[in-house]
């Protein structure tokens, strides 16, 4: 008999109930037999739970340890700074993991990108110490620069630790061997945050050390951002701090054509979560527009993760077919089907 995973499904809010439908009927065509433990969260759900992030929804995570989440609108005045942060948090979920390659079929200036971000997910200036101006603690901190703040600033601390940053470099050669991949590079602004960058800097290079089948480089952020619209063939893995990663994330996903298409993972040391790198675009909800693409692609990533590796490649190999073919795709990709039917078309190419 196959085996059946259990697996958290979290629809989210926004364009996130369609896109979750069309994956879920899309995984369900590749023969892997999943076990849904639906959970509501999001904007929609704050009036019923007083919360965007109801507790259920974090302990069926911790119980499945593994999820497919659609985007969650984080409301202005809820307590949350984001609801997607506080969930990598709350679950520990400190490895962000963005594989960028290009799709034939997809508009864009650059041709056969493939490129891997590995992102510190939980420390850095994400991590939600944030001081206003005129505070106690932003007054304490001036004072303690003697001179170097200008009175009334708003403060954040940007913490990098030894472990967090050993665990995430760690990821990304365990990646680049598992997938491979031929090189690592460890990207931050060290010549300008000594201490901080300096250190994630510090412990990569002693990790790389491990790895001598890896080659192993470093680059400035600034100087990271050029290089990879200029010549990004140079690069295969790279690592970064949570909001270098942030950004380079998004850039990537330019190379390749944009959001529609840029599928994303988490994961904790035993928890993982499947996630498109776009948001809730609310101006789609409920049209049955939007691309199902970078969510479709995420839950590829969850196949592999669950050992499923050639459900995962068959999954990915329809999606890149249909997007080939240019007919059944939504409007960002130049076509004009729905959501539900481009889902229709990759079911139909699962089936062949
Ligand atoms: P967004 O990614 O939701 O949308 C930006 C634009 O990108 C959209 O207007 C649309 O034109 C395009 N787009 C996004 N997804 C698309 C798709 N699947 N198909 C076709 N086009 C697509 O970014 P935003 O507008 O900055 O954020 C909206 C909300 O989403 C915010 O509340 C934000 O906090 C949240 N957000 C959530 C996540 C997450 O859940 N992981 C990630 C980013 C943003």
């Amino acid at each position: 008999m196959s085996k059946v995973y259990n697996v958290t499904l979290i629809p989210g809010d926004g364009i996130g109930q369609e896109i979750s439908e069309a994956t879920r009927r899309v995984v369900e065509a590749t023969g892997v037999k999943i076990n849904w433990d639906v959970q509501e969260a999001g904007a929609d759900v704050i009036e019923k739970y007083g919360t965007p992030l109801p507790e259920a929804v974090l302990a069926s995570v911790r119980k499945n340890k593994v999820a497919l989440k659609g985007p969650l609108t984080t409301p202005i005045g809820t307590g949350f700074r984001s609801v997607n942060v506080a969930l990598r948090k709350e679950l520990d979920l400190y490895t962000c993991l963005r594989p960028c390659r290009s799709i034939v079929g997809v508009k864009s200036y650059y041709k056969d990108i493939d490129l891997v971000v590995v992102r510190e997910n939980t420390e850095d200036l994400y991590a939600g110490v944030e001081y206003a101006s005129g505070s106690p603690e932003a007054e304490a901190i001036i004072t303690q620069a003697k001179g170097k703040i200008r009175p009334g600033a708003a403060i954040s601390i940007k913490p990098i630790s030894r472990e967090g940053s050993r665990q995430i470099v760690e990821f990304a050669f365990n990646y680049a061997i598992k997938h491979k991949r031929r090189k690592v590079t460890a990207v931050t602004k060290a010549n300008i945050m000594k201490y901080t960058d300096g250190l994630f800097f510090d412990v990569a290079r002693e990790v790389a050390k491990q790895y001598p089948n890896i080659e192993y480089e470093e680059r400035l952020i600034d100087n990271m951002c050029m290089q990879l619209v200029q010549k990004p063939h140079l690069y295969d893995v790279m690592v970064l701090p949570n909001l270098y990663g942030d950004i380079i994330s998004d850039l990537c996903a330019g190379l390749i054509g944009g959001l529609g298409i840029a599928p994303g993972a988490n994961f904790g040391r035993d928890t993982a979560v499947f996630e498109a790198v776009h948001g809730s675009a609310p101006k789609y909800k409920g049209q049955n527009k939007v691309n199902p693409t970078a969510l479709i692609l995420s839950a590829a990533l969850m196949l592999d993760y669950l050992g499923e590796t050639e459900k995962s490649l068959a999954l990915y190999q329809a999606v890149t077919d249909v997007i080939g073919e240019g007919k059944d795709v939504t409007y960002d990709l130049g076509g004009k089907a729905g959501t539900s039917q481009m889902a229709d078309a990759i079911i139909k190419k699962l089936g062949k």
